[in-house]
């Protein structure tokens, strides 16, 4: 039996010096063009539970669709008992039954995007701490042609490549972290992005990174770039690719094979000198300390602490996995205390 720890719901933001309150990267986010199929509207946790059922379900149904029995079997045990540490009111731990690590798999995609939150974060504020930099969310893109969802993720790898070789992307970035997206357009073709946390070194005219990108790509110049104001909103927006790398809900059985088939494409890297500086890292006292310290906290929580957030009692709970949305929606819809044992 595999035994791992999901989420925690007490992540802190980690806002820069200069960030607005009423900003996130989410809803300020870019532009519609490049972000319509997978734009996050602001949903509630039990909503976003019920989603994760149903594309589980959906994605069940398409692998027994393709004879993938071991597959399918896999899906439906992931998550399905869940041991959750709560105070009744917030969420500290989740623990699954059993793991499937499929890379479509919506609970096991969220956990590892967490991981690599939690990874690199810290890794993150180290880089901006010994170096001048700040951080931007910038968006490539590229023209859509009849190719194979594994051409296209090629394409716009290359292109990338051939960019970070240039001099004014080395003048401008210092390094950072990519991500692929795929989606479809309305005719069917491949339109894959890479979402890049990039740390500039300076400012610089936008309409040149375009003409750059063009040169690179033959045919493209569409890309977007915005300051993050909150490192781990803005590697949140980057690293949900990693979890949801396409839109699940209109996938069929042809896409779901043609998925099978790229096994061991990458989906997440780092380049420049952050890929050195995240070889050589070793947290200090002033490296991405208070979230360290907060993800350690709630992964040492067990029965009878504290809830880091309001300070009742944490006790563990059973369900299946069926149950959590419902969970969710009471606690959210609860005072503090009024969820307890009396659920089940
Ligand atoms: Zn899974
Ligand atoms: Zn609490």
């Amino acid at each position: 039996m595999i035994q791992s720890t999901l989420s925690t719901d007490l992540i802190s933001s980690h806002r820069l010096p200069g960030a607005s309150e009423s900003k996130s990267a989410s809803q300020t986010y870019l532009d519609k063009r490049v972000t319509k199929t997978q734009r996050q509207t602001k949903r509630t946790r039990s909503q976003r539970a019920r989603e994760r059922l149903q594309t589980k379900e959906h994605l069940v149904g398409l692998a027994r669709e393709l004879h993938e029995g071991e597959l399918a079997d896999k899906l439906d045990r992931c998550h399905s008992r869940l041991s959750v540490l709560t105070c009744g009111r917030h969420i500290a731990r989740i623990i699954p039954n059993f793991t499937c690590e499929f890379r479509l798999c919506p609970d096991c995609g969220r956990r590892r995007s967490r991981k690599l939150q939690n990874k690199y974060l810290p890794m993150m504020s180290g880089f901006m701490l010994h170096n001048k930099v700040t951080p931007v969310h910038l968006v490539l893109t590229q023209t859509h042609r009849k190719e194979t969802r594994k051409e296209s993720a090629a394409r716009i790898r290359n292109s990338f490549t051939k960019l970070m070789r240039r001099s004014f992307w080395k003048d401008n970035f210092k390094g950072g972290t990519w991500s692929l997206e795929f989606s479809k357009d309305k005719n069917g073709l491949h339109h894959t992005h890479l979402h890049i946390v990039g740390f500039r070194r300076k400012f610089f005219d936008i309409a040149l990174l375009r003409g750059e990108w063009l040169a690179v790509t033959g045919d493209s110049h569409v890309l977007h770039l915005k300051p993050i104001l909150d490192l781990a909103a803005g590697l949140q927006e980057v690293v949900k690719y990693v979890s949801k790398p396409l839109d699940i809900r209109r996938f069929g059985a042809a896409d779901l094979k043609e998925f099978l088939g790229l096994k061991n494409m990458r989906m997440f890297g780092t380049f420049g000198e952050f890929r050195d500086f995240c070889k050589g890292f070793v947290p200090s006292d002033n490296d991405g300390d208070e979230i360290t310290d907060l993800e350690s906290l709630s992964r040492n929580l067990v029965e009878g602490c504290v809830c880091p957030k309001c300070d009742q009692p944490l006790f563990d709970l059973r369900m299946s996995g069926k149950e959590l949305p419902q969970f969710y929606e009471q606690t959210e819809s609860s005072p503090p205390g009024k969820v307890g044992r009396s659920w089940m």
